[in-house]
């Protein structure tokens, strides 16, 4: 039995003392839950110390939602690696979908991100999906396999065992049109058995498959007791703590169910 995690991306949400409110109260909300779930918070950069120090009080972990594909140096308004892990964050998104769209970001860019992340033990969440149109044109197995094959399959097996992949079909991100759990369960053991062809069947089911795309309180639980599901990625209601709170116990529920 695998346990899940759940992480809340926060995008370019919240203001410092509107950051610590909700950093708090996700702690006090977590405080009593003997979680199997692992859960991640990815506030924006300037909040990472704050979540840092809320964490250690708490049982959630901290995670950036982005990351240079330089090490250091002339980059001027670029976060390194090694400056999102001295500021206490063990996770890093790469590759979400907006980053992709409206930052250019190529697989090309993005395995050099990983390879960054991994140099400084922080743990990428690598998001992979196709568009509507691709899925429209049963293009979306060959859309995510080649984000796959570009973005991570150059590492060796000791390094992708690291990495947590998030399928976030874009048609369902932010749209309040969920992938039915039919559709992210068929992604999801695509995308494992893809996986399993480059390193193998133990390390294709030890890797974890988050889904996201509009999960919220209501359709968590049936997403993710699918077999292949072994969380979320969270984006608008990672912002509200009863939400998030439910999304937590939904995947606690999963997990005592399986
Ligand atoms: C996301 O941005 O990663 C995401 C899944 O967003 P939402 O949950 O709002 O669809």
């Amino acid at each position: 039995m695998k346990n899940k995690i759940v992480a809340g991306n926060w995008k370019m949400n919240k203001t410092f003392p509107e950051a610590e409110e909700l950093l708090v109260a996700i702690a006090e909300g977590l405080d009593d839950m003997p979680l199997e779930t692992d859960v991640v918070i990815c506030p924006s950069f300037p909040y990472l110390e704050m979540a840092a120090d809320v964490s250690e009080e708490s049982n959630f972990s901290v995670g950036a939602q982005n990351v240079s594909d330089e090490k250091a140096g002339a980059f001027t308004g670029e976060i390194s690696a090694a400056m999102i892990k001295s500021a206490g964050a063990d996770f890093c998104i790469v590759g979400h979908s907006e980053r992709r769209a409206y930052f250019k970001e190529t697989d090309e860019v993005l395995a050099k991100k990983v390879k960054r992340l991994l140099e400084e033990d922080i743990i990428p969440i690598f998001c992979i999906g196709e568009q509507l149109a691709e899925r429209e044109a049963n293009q979306h197995f060959q859309i995510v396999e080649k984000q796959l094959t570009e973005g991570l399959f150059h590492l060796e097996a000791k390094d992708f065992e690291r990495v947590v992949i998030a399928y976030e079909p874009i048609w369902a991100i932010g749209t309040g049109k969920t992938a039915t759990p039919q559709q992210a369960q068929e992604m999801h053991a695509h995308i494992r058995a893809f996986i399993e062809k480059t390193y193998g069947a133990e390390i294709a089911y030890n890797t974890y498959i988050l889904y996201g795309g509009s999960c919220n309180s209501k359709n968590a639980l049936e997403l993710f007791s699918c077999q292949d599901v072994d969380g979320g990625l969270i984006g608008g209601a990672s912002l509200k703590v009863e939400d998030f709170i439910e999304i937590i116990n939904a995947a606690e529920t999963s997990i005592k169910n399986d």
